[in-house]
């Protein structure tokens, strides 16, 4: 008889927990005998998924939805028997505003992030000056670009779109996404689909209407269940992470325990935990790269060099939710976001009652807005009080909201949101030759190949898929 082998995962936030449930998956359907462990440091699993339920709000911490044109989130939901608590964005309310000057101005119909898909809307807006919607309309005659390398969003926009469009909608929006900056983060890790439109119709606004046209005849053959861009779910995100948990009888699960070191032995992997070492036949690590690096750099420095070139910045989400009848403002919309020339704190600002039903009852609304990122990363160092204070200025500013709330909830991610520079992809692409030379060790989740819940639930199937060959070979 062989022993067993022997899988440790590091990490129980989505990447961990869904890797954890195809492995399972695998290994029940193969009938492969072997142990697989789960190890968390937070008394809790979900990593940056939190949702806090209070008598009239449903509180996201971390992300309060995904986006269903990735299939990986929507595929999960459904094979965890959550398709039925699904919620929709709000298909009446869905205005998004910019703040101009101090005040919000709404991004005009047909725009899909930057790009105007229909002409009368973006003409009348008053969100671009005349110059600048001329230099907008330009993408349609400047030929595209020859060359495959990398470029930054900044670079990118400005040469399709121009310099308005880069401080009014790439900062804030694109850049906004990943709390990064925008002049850094490369177009190609982030926003591929934007260098794909130049490269198909050598414009952005030809290829955004030809695509809405194919939308829209792809929508009227509908025998499928069509949702919207994003969803969420009716108890919150966590549910996915109740679910899975929940899924996981054949996984042990240690929570409260940080992995110190992580060695390499001679048939496999050996983890230290407190006190315990524990042996691996494969290892798949889920966390950031700042803690990997450290474990990696007696083994493979080259390795660890790379992973630690992978910067990450801090944010935090403040959610404050008011008595309805307290707030005359009509929170018409899913909320706003703050361009850098802007005097204002926050980033941007979420209307998370408007934007998803059911995150506050009747008599409540939710607003939750976001702080740090990579041009405001110094706030986040001030204590609660001073973010709520600073949070509650700018909503008065801005909303005319003076009213006391009944619920504050502040939760911080420290160098918690890894940023995709430019030349990302090909760092990747090194960092996955170096880990190929250790057979049965991984490295996946959000530093690597996308930030976004459906990216990390692919990467956690794909690694899954890996591991079960590095087992059975
Ligand atoms: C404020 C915010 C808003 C967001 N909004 C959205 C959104 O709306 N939609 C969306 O799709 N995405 C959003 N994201 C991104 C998304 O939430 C994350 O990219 C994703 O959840 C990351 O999952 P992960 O498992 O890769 O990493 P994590 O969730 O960070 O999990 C890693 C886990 O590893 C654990 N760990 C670390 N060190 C150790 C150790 N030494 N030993 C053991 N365990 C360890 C951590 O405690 C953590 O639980 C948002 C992120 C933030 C911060």
């Amino acid at each position: 008889m062989f022993p067993r082998k022997k899988i440790i995962i590091i990490g129980g936030g989505i990447t961990g927990l869904s890797t954890a449930y195809f492995i399972q998956e695998k290994l029940k359907e193969q009938k492969i005998p072997a142990d697989c462990l789960l190890i968390e440091a937070d008394d809790r699993l979900g990593g940056k998924i939190r949702s806090v339920q209070t008598d009239d709000f449903i509180i996201e911490g971390g992300p309060d939805s995904f986006i269903t044109q990735k299939k990986w989130g929507l595929e999960l939901c459904r094979r965890l028997g959550l398709e039925d608590r699904l919620v929709q964005t709000n298909p009446l309310d869905k205005a998004i505003f910019v703040l101009t000057k101090g005040k919000l101005q709404p991004f005009p119909e047909g725009f899909n992030l930057m790009i105007p898909s229909r002409m009368m809307p973006f003409l009348l807006t008053p969100l671009v000056s005349p110059l600048g919607k001329l230099r907008m309309g330009m993408d349609l005659f400047i030929p595209k670009r020859d060359s495959n390398d990398d470029e930054s969003i900044a670079s990118f926009v400005r040469r399709r779109l121009g310099n308005e469009a880069v401080r009014k909608f790439a900062e804030p929006i694109l850049a906004g996404i990943f709390a990064g900056d925008a002049e850094k983060l490369s177009i190609k890790a982030t926003f591929p689909q934007f260098t794909a439109l130049e490269q198909k119709y050598g414009s952005l606004i030809t290829g955004m209407r030809a695509r809405a046209r194919q939308g829209k005849s792809a929508g009227n053959t509908g025998s499928k269940p069509t949702y919207s861009m994003f969803v969420t779910l009716r108890d919150g995100l966590s549910s996915i992470v109740t679910e899975l948990r929940k899924r996981l009888d054949s996984v042990e699960i240690l929570t409260g325990q940080a992995v110190e070191q992580v060695n390499p032995t001679s048939g496999g992997y050996e983890v230290l935990v407190g006190s315990e070492r524990k042996p691996a036949d494969a290892l798949v690590v889920t966390c950031n790269t700042h803690t990997s690096a450290g474990w990696i750099e007696h083994w493979n420095r080259p390795l660890s060099t790379l992973l630690r070139e992978i910067p990450y910045v801090s944010t935090a989400t403040v959610s404050v939710g008011f008595k309805k009848s307290e707030v005359k403002h009509p929170l018409k919309g899913f909320g706003f976001v703050v361009p850098r020339e802007e005097k204002c704190g926050i980033m941007a600002s979420t209307w998370s009652s408007t934007k998803f039903a059911g995150r506050a009852s009747k008599e409540h609304v939710l607003i939750r807005t976001f702080l740090g990122g990579a041009h405001r990363e110094e706030v986040i160092g001030r204590n609660d009080e001073d973010l709520i204070t600073m949070v509650r200025q700018d909503l008065k500013a801005i909303l005319g909201i003076d009213a006391k709330p009944v619920v504050v909830k502040v939760f911080r991610w420290i160098k918690a949101n890894p940023q995709y520079h430019v030349g990302h992809l090909d760092r990747v692409s090194e960092i996955e030759k170096h880990v190929q030379k250790h057979s049965g060790f991984f490295l996946t989740g959000a530093a690597y190949r996308g930030v976004g819940i459906p990216d990390c639930i692919e990467q956690g199937q794909a690694t899954a898929s890996k591991v079960i060959a590095s087992i059975t070979d």
